[in-house]
């Protein structure tokens, strides 16, 4: 089902395994002066190779922050360490979603996985930053996605940053509470904020390049770095950013759901109650005129989101 050329090189993490500050694959790196702590994190999803390369490059570049702290977190190492070139999405994770267990109940309840040990170790990490930048990538060639989940100061700090063209603003998925979503980044009282970017496909070349570019933006707006530093690895900025609310999850209530079309995402269906798929025996319509179609899943499995639709605002 994959037709899409694995044209990135998985990064050897191996060299930041030991990390130094007692998580691994954690590194950390305090400026000593005031300012925020961030967190860049890589491959919460073991496939997607870009949040990877782009961590890999800053470390080899010898990064330190200007000001505040600075934490890299390779996350789901574990299935990483599975990614295979011949079934390369099988690598997603080892036996859940790492992006699917940050609500409370998941995190301090009973039930054990290699996911759920690698967010029950890094949880002191990700309620201590002030800023989170969660790299991803997509199944299908989709234009890069800011996902702003529900907040308006994260809505606000895309559009600080920039780029990507497109921002999403979403409640996650029916399926458990993602990273980005967790604590006070939720929350619109606190200053904390997250964001998620998704770069593009999982294994185009040019979603290493929208991943470093996103993270040069990130740390330059907090002062982490400075311009010249940043700016020979910057590419343009889009001419303007887009925000499409997402209006609702469409979750897989059948074994058998199947798009009505091959869509990659971004699809733009201009007419109310046009068909777009069948959950079994029931047909899935548009629910109103210019829906757009976001991240239409190959994972076309019970309980998962098979696509969101959400309405372009500004
Ligand atoms: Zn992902």
């Amino acid at each position: 089902m994959n037709t899409y050329p694995i044209e990135l090189q998985p990064p050897d993490i191996q060299p930041y395994r030991a990390g130094n500050c007692g998580i691994d694959y954690v590194s950390s790196f305090d400026s000593g002066d005031a300012g925020p702590h961030l967190l860049l994190a890589a491959l919460t999803h073991g496939n997607e190779l870009c949040g990877a390369i782009a961590l890999d490059w800053l470390l080899r570049q010898g990064v330190r922050p200007l000001a505040g702290k600075l934490t890299l977190a390779f996350v789901n190492v574990a299935a990483y360490a599975r990614f295979n070139r011949d079934d390369p999405r099988a690598s997603r994770f080892v036996d859940e979603d790492f992006n699917r267990v940050w609500s409370i109940d998941a995190l301090e309840g009973g039930r054990d996985s290699v996911e759920l040990r690698r967010a029950r170790e890094l949880r002191p990490l990700v309620a201590s930053v002030d800023a989170l930048l969660d790299i991803h990538s997509m199944q299908h060639a989709t234009p890069p996605l800011m996902m702003c989940g529900m907040t308006r100061k994260a809505r606000t700090l895309a559009r600080q940053l920039g780029t990507p063209a497109h921002l999403v603003c979403d409640a996650g998925h029916a399926a458990g509470r993602r990273m980005r979503d967790y604590g006070e980044f939720a929350d619109e009282a606190s200053p904390k904020v997250a964001l998620l970017i998704e770069c593009g496909q999982h294994w185009e070349r040019a979603s290493a390049t929208v991943a470093i570019d996103a993270m040069l933006r990130f740390l330059l707006h907090f002062g982490a770095i400075g311009q010249e530093f940043a700016a020979p690895h910057l590419a343009p900025l889009p001419a303007s950013q887009r925000v499409v609310e997402v209006t609702q999850a469409v979750t897989i209530a059948s074994d058998a759901f199947q798009f009505a079309a091959p869509y990659v995402g971004m699809e733009l269906i201009e007419r109310a109650g046009t068909l777009i798929g069948h959950d079994g025996a029931r047909p899935v319509a548009t629910p109103y005129d210019n829906c757009v179609l976001i991240m239409p899943s190959m994972r076309l499995r019970k309980g998962e989101t098979a696509v969101r639709l959400g309405r372009i605002v500004s």
